[in-house]
């Protein structure tokens, strides 16, 4: 399956159907299994492990399609994204061939960092990883992890020692609790869940390469394509909002005139074209430098996020003031993406982590 036919399937599963699912909390099972069992949601990973081999700039376009259609399918597509990148980037070849074809063939994996006194400071983490011969023992408390109401396989972060480790944990391991997150407040159909692990016993050979290394350096790595990855999901959500306002601002008629002829109107659509196109070229530059390697990806990453969520929260707040209402139903798209939006700016490095980085970058280029 190449680009083009994952976004038709996509497109044809999905319909007009997010409204619905993000009001009922759920999107149906059998979706999500066509789209995981096809390697939709991970789609980076190379054909040889079952994946579609994407370069970063077509996955990112492809990410932006769901973001549009369904915020919360895209942020499973993130979550189960970063668990094989995770996979590829810390897996050993046998830990990449024993798990990454279980993900192309549809078993749904997230990661889980966040706990209850560690979110934008990872470093605080007490979720403790102990090796007890050829077993691994994890006990903690992990929070809002993605997805982790239909997962399969969890990717563990936690602590190890003096430093870090990563540990594959399958859901189903006597030990591990899943409580679903009551009423979250956007991309409501994503199966976030709090996961409680138990004194969790699995294999040795469950636990990621880079052991021992910091917890910071071990979630960036991890970060960095989930952040990615959202920033497309902005961009579709940018591109929802112009698709909806197009729509309404050239046939809704107020004082004898198009809404779109009124220039206060005219310049929400200015705005809101100006943040799809430049939040586009940013998370295009920044895949390009992603499957370049090149060393200022890390960067470019950062930027494209924080231009992508902000501009996103914006854009969708001026789509809303454009549709009156006529959006102000809850299902409506732009209402949707007015509540998927502003979480945006929280996960995967909220605005301000992303500006205190952001910042650092600044002092070194100008200082
Ligand atoms: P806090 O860290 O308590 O921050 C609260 C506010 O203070 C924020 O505005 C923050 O920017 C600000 N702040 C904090 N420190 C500073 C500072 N030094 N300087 C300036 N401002 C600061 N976690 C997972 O592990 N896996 C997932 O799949 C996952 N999915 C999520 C999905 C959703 C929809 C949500 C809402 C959360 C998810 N999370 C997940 C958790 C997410 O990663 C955290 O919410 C995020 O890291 C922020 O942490 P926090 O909510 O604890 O906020």
């Amino acid at each position: 399956m190449n680009k083009h036919d994952a976004t038709t399937l996509v497109t044809e599963l999905v319909g007009d159907r997010a409204g619905a699912w993000d009001l009922a909390g759920r999107i149906p099972g059998e979706v999500i299994a066509a789209l995981a069992g096809k390697g939709v949601l991970c789609a980076e990973v190379p054909t040889e492990h079952g994946g579609l081999g994407l370069s970063s700039v077509d996955n990112g376009e492809l990410t932006a399609t769901v973001g549009a259609l369904c915020g919360s399918l895209r942020s499973l597509m993130t979550s189960h994204g970063m668990a094989a990148w995770t996979l590829s980037r810390f897996g050993s070849a046998d830990q990449q061939s024993a798990y990454l074809p279980r993900l192309t063939f549809g078993a749904l994996a997230t990661v889980a960092f966040s706990e209850p006194g560690a979110g934008s400071d990872l470093a605080a983490m007490t979720t403790e990883i102990a090796r007890d011969g050829d077993s691994v023992v994890v006990t903690g408390e992990k929070v809002w992890v993605t997805g982790a109401a239909h997962a399969e396989l969890l990717v563990v972060f936690g602590r190890f020692g003096d430093g870090a480790a990563i540990v594959v944990v399958p859901a189903d391991t006597p030990g591990v609790r899943t409580e679903r997150v009551p009423d979250p407040m956007a991309c409501r159909a994503a199966g976030h869940a709090d996961v409680h692990l138990d004194h969790v016993r699995v294999p040795a050979d469950g636990l990621l390469g880079g052991a021992g290394l910091p917890v910071t350096l071990l979630a960036s790595a991890a970060l960095g394509y989930g952040r990615l990855s959202v920033a497309w999901g902005c961009v579709g959500i940018l591109r929802a909002c112009l698709k909806a306002t197009a729509a309404h601002a050239t046939t809704r008629t107020q004082f004898g005139a198009p809404l779109a002829e009124h220039q206060l109107v005219a310049r929400h659509l200015a705005d809101l074209h100006v943040a799809e196109r430049t939040a586009t070229h940013t998370c295009a530059h920044a895949s390009r430098c992603w499957d370049a390697a090149t060393p200022e990806t890390v960067a470019a990453v950062l930027l494209a996020k924080h231009h992508a969520a902000t501009s996103a929260a914006r854009g969708a707040a001026a789509a809303v003031q454009v549709m009156g209402s006529a959006g102000a139903r809850d299902g409506h798209p732009v209402a949707r993406a007015y509540r998927d939006a502003k979480l945006m700016e929280i996960i995967e490095g909220s605005s301000e982590i992303c500006q205190l980085a952001l910042s650092r970058y600044a002092l070194t280029e100008w200082s």
